[in-house]
């Protein structure tokens, strides 16, 4: 097996490639864009080391920044719970742009052959295997396929349905976000919790934030349906109210864009096909965040590619990555899901009783639910049960929560159709899906 071809300049799919071309395999990638319109206008919070490790260079000093504390602030605004960081936890956020163009100048300096404003339509396939892409500028044909084309591959979504692969994102699976940063408007002080975010932001499905930065003023707004341009403008109008500082003139972003919330994917290989990053949806589901497990599926798989040369190419090979990536980071992120999605079949005014009665408190927030502990939940029980509905919901949800992370990471052993349609049949009954 030599040949690879990656669709999409997805943070993950590069990851890989800069490691398969060191290790000796030829590999091409298609880009959909120029190289100069690649990576959004805006800073990321990640793990630097993953980066740095991975393109062999120190992050330059100009392009990243600390970010100060932050505020959680609940549904009706009456409590603003603040997370307090130290030089060690605090968040360090970096330009996109130049995160991927790190990672582009490295693909390149590997080998990797970079085809920009090429557009991939749908995988190739011959009988049960994905023998190479099509695309506008022709078919291009390898021996792997690694989709990095994020949420909406049109790989993933062309694949046959004997490939066992969920092909669409259902409702509340996605994230729809608005981002973009203003100026700063002079004369008046920095909040003492400059970044902050809103939960069932003005009582709807979804979360925003805004920053106060030295010269500028960072706005998310997302909710989980698309944001209409008159919901945009009247979510922007009540921020300015509320932060008269945020000024009119739109200094980057600006656009709309879209993260996958849910479990990742639990098969995301079959025979000459393998996803990694959004297009597995390989995000923390609570905060969006995905470059540090788009990076990490990267390395995985090219590890497991390089460990099996002759053999690379096939699902019994690619499963080993599959698995791996839920044992360490699937379940975790399956876990998450189940507190998100919790969260969700709650209503606002519930969200701020737990915010009220300190069932919610800094330190459940500073991990997105991550260090969420069931023992630390039950130690406010007696706060929890003057709402016993909610709480009880709550509870159950991080209970799935926690045997989804179970089953993740402990996937069947060996690539067995029929074990692993049954396995994922298991995780659908853990699914926890909130009403519409
Ligand atoms: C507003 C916002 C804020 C975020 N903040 C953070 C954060 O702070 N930290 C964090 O870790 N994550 C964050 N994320 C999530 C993060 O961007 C993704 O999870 C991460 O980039 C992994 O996605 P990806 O690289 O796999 O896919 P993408 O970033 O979507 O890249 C896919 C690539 O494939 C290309 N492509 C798509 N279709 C085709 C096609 N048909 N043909 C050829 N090429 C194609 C695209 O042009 C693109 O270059 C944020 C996302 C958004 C939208």
């Amino acid at each position: 097996m030599q040949n690879i071809l990656i669709a999409g300049a997805g943070h993950g799919g590069l990851a890989a490639g800069i490691l398969l071309a060191r290790a000796g395999f030829s590999v091409t990638l298609a880009e959909q864009k120029a190289r100069a319109a690649l990576g959004h206008d805006w800073e990321d919070r990640f793990t630097f080391p993953l980066l740095a490790d991975l393109v062999g260079r120190a992050l330059p000093p100009d392009v990243w920044r600390c970010r100060g504390d932050c505020a959680f602030v609940s549904p009706a605004k009456r409590k603003r719970v603040v997370v307090r960081y130290t030089d060690e936890t605090r968040q360090r956020i970096m330009w996109r742009k130049p995160l991927l163009g790190m990672l582009l100048t490295a693909a390149e300096e590997a080998g990797v052959k970079i085809l920009y404003g090429v557009r991939v339509t749908g995988p190739l396939v011959e009988k049960d295997r994905v023998v190479g892409l099509e695309t506008d500028a022709g078919p291009l044909t390898a021996d792997l396929v690694i989709d990095a084309a994020g949420v909406f591959s049109p790989v993933r979504q062309g694949l046959p349905a004997f490939f066992g692969i969920e092909a669409r994102p259902r409702r509340g699976d996605l994230f729809y976000a608005y981002r973009a940063y203003f100026d700063r408007l002079p004369g008046y002080e920095t909040p003492d919790a400059p970044f902050e975010v809103y939960l069932y932001h003005e009582g709807e499905k979804g979360l925003s934030w805004f920053g106060t930065n030295d010269e500028t003023c960072d706005v998310l707004l997302g909710r989980i349906d698309p944001l209409t341009d008159e919901k945009l403008r009247d979510l922007l109008s009540g921020f300015r109210r509320e932060h008269p500082w945020c000024g009119e003139a739109l200094l980057h972003g600006g656009t709309r864009c879209v993260i996958p919330v849910r479990r990742p994917l639990p098969l995301m290989v079959g025979n000459g096909y393998a996803a990694v990053g959004d297009s597995a949806f390989m995000t923390t589901p609570m905060n969006g965040m995905g470059i540090d497990l788009s990076l990490q599926a990267g390395r995985l798989l090219a590890e497991t590619v390089t460990e099996n040369r002759d053999r690379a190419a096939d699902a019994s090979v690619l499963w080993d990555y599959n698995r791996e990536f839920h044992r360490l980071y699937g379940g975790a992120a399956a876990k998450n899901e189940g507190l998100k999605n919790t969260l969700l079949t709650l209503s606002a005014a519930d969200v701020d009783f737990f915010f009220e009665s300190a069932v919610i408190e800094a330190s459940d927030l500073a991990g997105a639910g991550g260090t969420t502990k069931l023992g630390a939940l039950l130690a406010k029980f007696g706060r929890g049960m003057r709402q016993p509905p909610a709480f009880f919901t709550l509870l159950g949800g991080l209970m799935r929560g926690a045997k989804v992370k179970k089953l993740y990471e402990n996937a069947p052993v060996g690539f067995d159709r029929l074990k692993i349609a049954a396995w994922s049949r298991e995780l659908e009954k853990l699914d926890i899906r909130f009403d519409a």
